[in-house]
């Protein structure tokens, strides 16, 4: 691990501090944005650090990028709230115009924007992205916007979304997935003029939303890049996110199996902690080897990523990995803390419900398995 990544672990743990469990449970109980800890973080120039430093961010790499998330996660916090404000902006700076990285990227360097909502998944579309059916149709200087999204993360608390609209129905393309455009939607002044957002209740306090287009006018300059290459657009920055849920996903797994290991040490029954017992010692064990197991695919993905080589296999298997290291290691820490495993004030069933995600979002399990088993594996293509 280099020097710079040491220091930035040393500085989100030190910020991270003032961030305990407590804190954390007031949240999840009262279903609220954590806007101190996202502040912090944002002062503390964490969530920029993917923005170049031309545009005002420092210029870091996702191995950077990741060790900040990890920290957060094995501090006992989430990065949920905030993470998408580090990358999403990706696709802005890879295939948004001049003016449009002028009139953001500096903003969202310094916080005083925040683009942290992406709305691809629909109620009746779900995986199959290429069936979404919202729309947007040009008209003279315009896109008019119409349609549904759903699991819509953070959409009340940011300033911009990227939305992924059909601009041509997908029977005129040659492939499902063309006549998709990304747009980058200014969504202060919509709310109430085309643009409805509701508070989705969800098993974690993710702030995620469905959110509903009606008529909803845009600018034609919103769009990114070209018209119909949004979906090419979005896999672009699919590895970045792969890589980073990764990391975040590791560092529940370290904190559940730190809060094991010494709970297992210290835990009194018949006479001996019951760490003693194999039969606690193991899954303990086997959680550890798991995670470090799946960090090593982690790191693997994110040094190719920054070297700018071919990452897809290893940022699917770390984002694979991690999910399943994490969740065994969830399972492993509350069946260690028996009954107390359930108590609030533990942290653990809040943790655990949390880290349970990673195999669902932002990709599922069985979609991953099947990239590996079609695109490295070379096996038949299912669907
Ligand atoms: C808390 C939360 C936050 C989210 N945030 C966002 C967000 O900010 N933006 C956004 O756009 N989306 C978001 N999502 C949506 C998320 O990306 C999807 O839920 C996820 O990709 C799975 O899609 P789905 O729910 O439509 O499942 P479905 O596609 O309906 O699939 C259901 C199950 O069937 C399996 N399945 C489907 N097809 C196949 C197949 N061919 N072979 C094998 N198994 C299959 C899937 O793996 C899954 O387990 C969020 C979801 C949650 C729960």
């Amino acid at each position: 691990m280099s020097q710079n990544h040491q220091d930035i672990r040393d500085s989100v743990v030190a910020l991270c501090r003032d961030f305990p469990g407590q804190y954390w449970r007031g949240k999840d109980r009262e279903r609220q944005y954590p806007t101190e800890f996202v502040r912090a973080l944002t002062d503390a120039g964490f969530l920029s650090v993917l923005i170049p430093e031309s545009y005002g961010g420092s210029g870091l790499g996702i191995s950077e990028a990741s060790a900040i998330l990890e920290e957060i996660h094995k501090s006992g916090g989430n990065g949920g709230a905030c993470h998408a404000q580090m990358y999403i902006m990706g696709s802005v700076l890879r295939h948004g115009s001049d003016a449009q990285k002028q009139s953001l990227l500096p903003g969202l360097a310094s916080g005083e924007l925040r683009l942290q909502a992406f709305g691809v998944t629909e109620p009746t579309s779900g995986t199959d992205t290429s069936r979404i059916h919202t729309t947007a149709k040009k008209d003279g200087t315009d896109y008019i916007i119409n349609g549904q999204k759903v699991w819509t993360s953070r959409a009340e608390h940011s300033d911009f979304m990227l939305l992924l609209a059909r601009t041509a129905p997908r029977e005129d393309g040659e492939r499902p997935h063309d006549g998709m455009s990304v747009f980058l939607v200014d969504m202060r002044d919509k709310i109430d003029q085309g643009l409805t957002i509701k508070t989705l209740r969800a098993m974690i306090n993710h702030s995620t939303t469905e959110v509903f287009f009606d008529d909803m006018r845009i600018p034609a300059a919103s769009l990114i890049g070209e018209e119909g290459r949004g979906f090419r657009y979005l896999l672009d920055g699919l590895n970045a996110e792969r890589i980073l849920i990764a990391a975040e996903a590791i560092g529940d797994a370290r904190w559940f199996i730190d809060k094991a290991r010494v709970y297992a040490g210290e835990r009194k029954v018949f006479d001996r902690p019951i760490g003693q017992n194999q039969g606690i010692q193991f899954p303990i064990a086997q959680a550890y080897a798991d995670a470090e197991a799946a960090a090593l695919m982690q790191e693997k993905a994110a040094s190719l990523f920054d070297a700018g080589e071919p990452c897809g296999p290893e940022a699917n298997m770390a984002k694979l990995l991690a999910a399943d290291a994490s969740w065994k290691a969830a399972d492993m820490c509350l069946q260690t803390h028996g009954g107390f495993g359930f108590a609030e004030e533990y942290d653990i069933e809040r943790k655990f419900r949390e880290t349970r995600l990673f195999r669902v979002a932002p990709i599922s399990t069985n979609l991953v398995l099947s990239y590996i088993a079609e695109h490295v594996l070379g096996l038949p293509r299912s669907f």
